[in-house]
Formats: structure tokens, C-alpha cells, sequence
């Protein structure tokens, strides 16, 4: 797929906000400094489109861009930032889980993991959680670039064990960089694929 153009539409504090679901959207989500706004910008080939954060927990809004006019590209909120409150982290949970589970144009939501890290408790939950609620999603190993390709093999191999002790079947897994731009072209064609689908069948 060609970026042709990439633009900022909207910020919303809830779901209620969002702009009409006019076009499919695709959602991008991880724990603070996963390299979420280095993915968004690498893949929309903007360089500031999502602001590398600098401060963790200040981006609590769902963040909608405009793609090439067809799609919508969503930027959520990280999950788990250790410096808010418990009460603040229950509320914004709540208010991303309401996003997911009610916005019907939402046709992919891509996990960001850290490729250098073990499986962490809390993805493990939210990846169950959107198992159990039939979130069609996906996992995007980030930072590839940080490890050699045997590490990166091994931290893949150990992570898709873990899944298989909760799941028969494995989402669809991709590994990136934003360094060196690995995976830009399988996930931005994973959601053309998904796109021309959606065009077909509205035939
Ligand atoms: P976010 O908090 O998930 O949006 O994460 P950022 O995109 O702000 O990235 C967090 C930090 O990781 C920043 O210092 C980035 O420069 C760095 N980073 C992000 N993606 C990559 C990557 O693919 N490779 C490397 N080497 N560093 C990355």
C-alpha cells in the first residue's frame, strides 16, 4: 500500500467522541514506550504524525488519522503506566475497553510487544481479554533492531509458548523496526488485504 496522504482527524477522551465510523479503522496499542508512536510514524512514513512520548500516561486519548481518505489509522492510549494512580488506570482501562468492544469499524487491533521482553502479566491478561471477547487483533513485535536474529528467534519462540498454553491458535504475528522499517510493508499490506475484503463484500 502507498501512503499517499496521512492526516490528524481527531483526539477523543471516549468512545462517544470518535468521529463517525464512516471508514474501517485499524488500532495500534501497547504499554508506555513500546515504540507505538515510532511504528505510527515509520508506517505512515510521517515523522512526527504520533508524538514520540517523552512523558508516559500524558496521551490518554484515542487519536484518529486519516489515511489515504479509506482508512482510519487509531492510536490508543498505552496501558500500565506505573506512574498513574490506580483509580485513573481502572477508568482509562474501562475507556479503552469500551472503544474496543463497541466501535464496529474496527477490523484489526495490533498489539505491541517489546521483542526483548518476557511475556508480562498484563499483556498476557489484555491479549485473553480480547480473546474471550472475540477482538479480531493481531501482535507486533517491536524493536527488532534491538536484538540479534538469534535472540530475536529465541524471544519469539519463548512468547509464542506462552500463548500456547492459553490459546489452540496463534493471531497473526508481525515483527518490526522502526529503525530499519522491517514489517512496514507486511502490516500496511495486512490491512490493505483486509480493506479490498471489506470492499468486496460491500458489493
Ligand atoms: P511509545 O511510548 O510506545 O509511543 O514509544 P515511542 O515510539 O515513543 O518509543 C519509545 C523509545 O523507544 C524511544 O526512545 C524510541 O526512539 C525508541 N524506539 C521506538 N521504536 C524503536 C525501534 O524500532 N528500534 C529502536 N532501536 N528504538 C525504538
Amino acid at each position: 500500500m502507498i501512503i499517499r496522504s496521512a492526516q490528524f482527524v481527531k483526539s477523543s477522551p471516549e468512545v462517544k467522541q470518535c468521529p463517525e465510523s464512516t471508514l474501517p479503522e485499524y488500532a495500534f496499542i501497547g504499554r508506555s514506550n513500546v515504540g507505538k508512536s515510532s511504528l505510527i510514524n515509520m508506517l505512515t512514513g510521517m515523522k512526527a504524525l504520533a508524538k514520540v512520548s517523552g512523558t508516559p500516561g500524558k496521551t490518554q486519548l484515542i487519536n484518529h488519522f486519516d489515511i489515504n481518505g479509506s482508512w482510519y489509522l487509531v492510536d490508543l492510549p498505552g496501558y500500565g503506566y506505573a506512574r498513574t494512580g490506580k483509580k485513573q488506570r481502572a477508568v482509562f482501562a474501562e475507556m479503552i475497553k469500551q472503544y474496543i468492544v463497541s466501535r464496529e469499524s474496527l477490523h484489526c487491533l495490533f498489539v505491541l510487544i517489546d521483542s526483548r521482553h518476557k511475556p508480562q502479566p498484563i499483556d498476557s491478561e489484555f491479549i485473553n481479554w480480547l480473546g474471550n471477547n472475540g477482538i479480531p487483533f493481531a501482535l507486533v513485535f517491536t524493536k527488532a533492531d534491538k536484538l540479534s536474529s538469534s535472540k530475536l528467534n529465541e524471544s519469539l519462540m519463548q512468547y509464542k509458548k506462552h500463548l500456547y498454553e492459553s490459546w489452540e491458535e496463534l493471531p497473526q504475528i508481525f515483527i518490526s523496526s522502526a529503525v530499519t522499517r522491517t514489517g512496514r510493508d507486511e502490516i500496511l499490506n495486512y490491512i490493505d488485504d483486509i480493506n479490498k475484503l471489506l470492499k468486496e463484500q460491500s458489493k
